[in-house]
This record gives C-alpha cells, sequence and structure tokens, in this order.
C-alpha cells in the first residue's frame, strides 16, 4: 500500500484552501463492518461529553499521509455555500458519463477534474469563491439532464450524485460528506489520484490549483433562468411538520414500527436505515441493525445518530430530550 506519501505545511494548507468548507468532516472506518465488509463513514466524536471533532491541519496531513480517510462536506451551514461541486458516478457505464459532462463543462470554459475511485469516479469543479449551493446544483442538474445524464434520485436506479446534495442546510445538519481526494481509500486498500497530472502528490496539487475555477459571474450567467428540476426539489420535514407527526399518547417509541422487511442477523434484525434512505443511501439495505433482544436499541453502521433516524420516520426525538 502505497502510503509513505510525505506532506509539506503548504501542501496541507493548500488542500484546505480548495476542499475544506466548514470544520465538521467525517472518517472512513479503518476495520470493514463485520457483516456487509464495507468500510463506513462516521462523524468524529473528541474524547471529553462526545463532542464532535473538527477538521484541523494536523487531521489534513494524516489523510494525506494515509494513515486516515477522511470524508468532506460541501456546505458551509453559516453560508450556505460550497468552494466545490462534485459528481459521484459508480455504475456500468459511468466514466462515460463523467467524460461526456467534462467535455461539456469545458465548453462552457469550466475545468473539471476527474478523480479515479473504487468503481466509476468523481469529476471535481471548483469555485472563484463559495457559490451558494442551490446555484451551483441548478447549474449542474440542468447540464446533466440537458445531456441525458441520469441523475441519481431517491429509491432505487442508477445514475449520478452531485454534492452538495442540499439547496442548504437548517441548524444542526450536515448533508453528505464524499470521500476526500488523494487519500487512501480503506475499502480498496489504495490510493486514488486525478488523472490530469503525474501520480505524486505535489504536482496533482499544482494541477488542482491550476484549473480554471468558475467565477461568480460565470455561475450567474449558466443559471439565469433556470431552476432546479421540480423532480429533484428536497423535500424535508419543516418543523411544523414535526410537531404534527409527533405520536398522540406518550407511547414509548418503537422503530420496528417504522422500518421496512427486517432480516435476522446473529442477534440483531437488519434492514434499510431510513435516514440513510432519505437521501438514497443503503442501496443493500443494510446498514440499520436492530437488537433483537431489546429493539429499543439500534444502530446505523453509515453513521446515522438517533436524532437523524427519528426525524426520518417522522417521529422526532422532543427536544426536551436530547439533552
Ligand atoms: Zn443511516
Amino acid at each position: 500500500m502505497d502510503t509513505t506519501i510525505r506532506t509539506t505545511p503548504a501542501l496541507v494548507r493548500a488542500y484546505g484552501r480548495l476542499f475544506m468548507n466548514r470544520r465538521a468532516y467525517t472518517l472512513q472506518s479503518v476495520r470493514p463492518h463485520l457483516e456487509t465488509g464495507r468500510h463506513y463513514y462516521f462523524r468524529p466524536q473528541g474524547k471529553l461529553a462526545g463532542r464532535p471533532l473538527g477538521l484541523t491541519p494536523a487531521t489534513i496531513q494524516r489523510h494525506l499521509e494515509g494513515e486516515i480517510t477522511i470524508g468532506l462536506y460541501s456546505i458551509n451551514p453559516a453560508t450556505q455555500r460550497s468552494k466545490w461541486v462534485a459528481i459521484d458516478a459508480d455504475y456500468d457505464g459511468a466514466m462515460e458519463d463523467l467524460l461526456k459532462l467534462q467535455y461539456h463543462l469545458l465548453r462552457d470554459s469550466v475545468d473539471a477534474a476527474l478523480e479515479m475511485s473504487k468503481r466509476g469516479g468523481h469529476l471535481w469543479i471548483f469555485m472563484e469563491r463559495p457559490a451558494l449551493a442551490r446555484d451551483c446544483r441548478i447549474y449542474i442538474y440542468n447540464l446533466a439532464l440537458q445531456l441525458g445524464v441520469q441523475i441519481k434520485a431517491a429509491g432505487p436506479g442508477e445514475g449520478i450524485e452531485i454534492f452538495p446534495r442540499h439547496d442548504e442546510l437548517r441548524l444542526g445538519e450536515f448533508g453528505n460528506a464524499i470521500r476526500g481526494p488523494l487519500g487512501v481509500h480503506r475499502g480498496a486498500n489504495r490510493r486514488y489520484w486525478f488523472y490530469g497530472a503525474d501520480y505524486d502528490l505535489e504536482k496533482q496539487m499544482a494541477y488542482l490549483n491550476r484549473l480554471r475555477k468558475i467565477s461568480e459571474e460565470q455561475l450567474r450567467q449558466f443559471i439565469a433562468g433556470k431552476t432546479l428540476p421540480p423532480e429533484f426539489e428536497r423535500k424535508r420535514p419543516s418543523s411544523s411538520d414535526v410537531v404534527h407527526s409527533l405520536p398522540a399518547t406518550g407511547r414509548e417509541f418503537r422503530i420496528l414500527d417504522h422500518v421496512g422487511k427486517v432480516r435476522r442477523v446473529g442477534r440483531n434484525y437488519v434492514t434499510k436505515c431510513p435516514s440513510c434512505a432519505e437521501t438514497g443511501h443503503d442501496r443493500g439495505g443494510d446498514n440499520l441493525a436492530i437488537s433483537i433482544e431489546d429493539p429499543r436499541k439500534y444502530i446505523c453502521w453509515a453513521g446515522c445518530t438517533r436524532e437523524m433516524i427519528r426525524r426520518a420516520v417522522g417521529c422526532p426525538i422532543p427536544e426536551r430530550r436530547t439533552a
């Protein structure tokens, strides 16, 4: 495994400048999940009081040197903006779609960097200054539709996934993270590079820095008169919906009342995680484990919190109990 790469403070700073939108991040588990063999991402917690850890130069350095693998969030919740758009494609014919997008982006004078992935690849586009997530999405969704490139919607079916995956985040939300480029994929146990430069950290970063970035003016022109195709408007519960969907009585919440078919694996039931499903994840339908002995206990292996799962099934945890 090529984990012996050494980085420099300048490379770490350049990486942060290009990719870091907020301090929160995810970490890919080093060990595979016992049942699925997959390496899930989770939000790392500090030793003290389970406070989430924030991305630091040291974290980025460890990622680039291959010791850990981080996932990056696209939206800064304070501004609802992102420094980049990443297009993830991992199905048969994925590369063809990504190359088609790359070619047509170039016709808009937009440089897009193609990164290898375990299956297919990721196409990265950078903004001169962080742009509204909504505007980024309007541009890419419309371009993909125009080119006949399938976009993955919630539920089954293949297609590209576009990060940012939300127009905006509410307080306490994170949206979806994507594997940070230039690290080591734990599942594949190897580093993936951008095709546009030699497979060397310094050259890769120089390549990314050299790419033309989309200016605000350009983006404004690209999306003039356009909206997000209605089928991709993300519905999320508003705070008033949440109140109505609380159970009428004080009956204890039982996750088994709210999930689909379960199967028995060892001492747990396993089923699709409702929170993962909301964002089109958990296609395998096995992220959520529910203890058979005590069905009040459940965990999503992809890292969804209890709050996220409860919200996804329309039974959010009442505020007073989340202290
Ligand atoms: Zn989940």
